[in-house]
């Protein structure tokens, strides 16, 4: 089924607030979810990632408030209220969604920041749990409100770290920086190659000839985040036992002469890690050069990686890799994206020839699998925006118009 992707009805929300805080909007933050071309599991090791945001958008619309009360809804989950005080320690809550809001906060006090009480409105047309970040999406969002409303003057990497640090210390998700950085600093039309050591980013233009499809698998996930966590473990333990601090120091030759020394998993885990680095470069200037077979090459060892090394795909994310190479070949670039266990597939091929994928995944995908699939076709958005009052043009990314 081919989707849009709705879009969010920024006059609605600002009726929504007024009519749920009896005040005006003071503020409107957004912020993109993401899909990531390559480099998986590379972030918290250091390492190289080649994501671009999506044009799905996570909107926070805020007023300050004159006391030292967070209230917080999400048209994503109506008729639910999450509210909690600014206290020095702000405790884990009851509801999953308000968590987020909670950890976002809990880390700006950590980090000192003065914050007082804020009414906030949050709507998104990210796909959650798809592997598409609406978590960084949201994290991001929140703290460019907090920017803005408190006038922290953070740099939009800070803003990025800090909501990182909110899913490490807060929601405890190992994740890396990948997700949060390409949610704040991207760019129309970019993919941002990162640098996860230095966070040094440089763009590389998504060629025009090129369609970005995004098929979302619709497959539940469960237990993942013992899964992320286990694995960055294998990952932190297999550097040691190379004696290097993070696998990006890590070679091919250094892995097989410290093989006796792991386990095979923690063997595994880093033979991806290192490949996975070398594949991000190639990849990068494949698609500088326009080169999408040395692109689908580079794609398909990526998700053979993930599958067999890794070990994060399912049957359903290795079935649509199939069909959609089977479909095109080499005239498509597929793999898993995301964090794994389900999620989404992204599929790079030429624009005449999505008809072809679309025809393909929505003729087999349910027939094998039972599931329903969702796929977007998208462009590469911008990151994070803020404005003062609700000035849509400030708001609002082209995609969108
Ligand atoms: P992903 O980041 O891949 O979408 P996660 O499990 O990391 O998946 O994050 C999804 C969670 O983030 C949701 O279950 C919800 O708790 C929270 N979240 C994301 N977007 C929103 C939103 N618009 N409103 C409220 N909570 C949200
Ligand atoms: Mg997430």
């Amino acid at each position: 089924m081919i989707q849009k992707g709705f879009i969010v009805d920024l006059n609605k929300l600002f009726e929504q607030f007024e009519s749920l805080f009896s005040r005006t909007v003071e503020g409107v933050s957004s912020a993109p979810g993401r899909v990531n071309l390559i480099g998986e599991f590379t972030d918290y090791n250091d390492g190289y990632v080649l994501p671009c945001a999506l044009p799905f958008r996570t909107y926070v619309a805020y007023r300050k408030r004159s006391d030292n009360i967070i209230m917080a809804y999400s048209t994503n989950y109506p008729d639910e209220c999450e509210a909690f005080e600014l206290a020095p320690a702000i405790s884990h809550g009851m509801s999953h969604w308000g968590n987020y809001v909670r950890a976002i906060a809990y880390v700006y006090k950590m980090a000192g920041y003065q914050l007082s009480g804020m009414d906030i409105l949050i709507s998104s047309n990210v796909p959650q749990g798809a592997g598409l970040s609406s978590s960084a999406a949201l994290e991001v969002a929140l703290g460019g409100a907090l920017n803005q409303a408190f006038e922290l003057d953070l740099t939009l990497e800070k803003i990025a770290l800090l909501g990182q640090q909110a899913e490490n210390y807060f929601l405890g998700c190992q994740c890396g920086i990948m997700d949060q950085l390409v949610s704040a600093k991207a760019i129309k039309n970019q993919a941002l190659m990162i640098d996860c050591m230095s966070l040094a980013i440089e763009h590389f233009s998504v060629p025009e000839e090129l369609a970005l499809i995004v098929i979302n698998s619709n497959f539940p996930r469960k237990l993942v985040e013992s899964e992320y966590n286990q694995r960055r473990r294998d990952c932190m333990n297999a550097a040691a036992k190379m004696g290097v601090s993070t696998l990006r120091q890590a070679s091919l030759n250094l892995l097989e002469e410290s093989r006796a020394l792991m386990t095979l998993n923690e063997y595994k885990r880093a033979h991806h890690v290192i490949t996975e680095n070398r594949r991000v470069l190639q990849a990068a200037k494949a698609l500088q050069e326009n080169n999408l077979q040395a692109l689908s090459e580079l794609m398909a060892e990526s998700h053979i990686s993930l599958r067999d090394n890794f070990e994060v795909t399912v049957a359903v994310t290795d079935g649509l890799v199939d069909i959609c190479h089977s479909a095109l070949g080499t005239a498509c670039a597929t793999r898993m994206t995301g964090g794994g266990f389900g999620g989404a597939v992204i599929c790079i091929c030429r624009h005449g020839d999505v008809p072809k994928i679309v025809e393909a995944v929505s003729s087999q995908y349910h027939q094998y699998f039972g599931l329903q699939e969702t796929i977007y076709v998208v462009n590469a958005a911008g990151g994070l925006m803020t404005t003062l009052g609700t000035d849509r043009s400030a708001l609002v990314s082209e995609e969108f118009l």
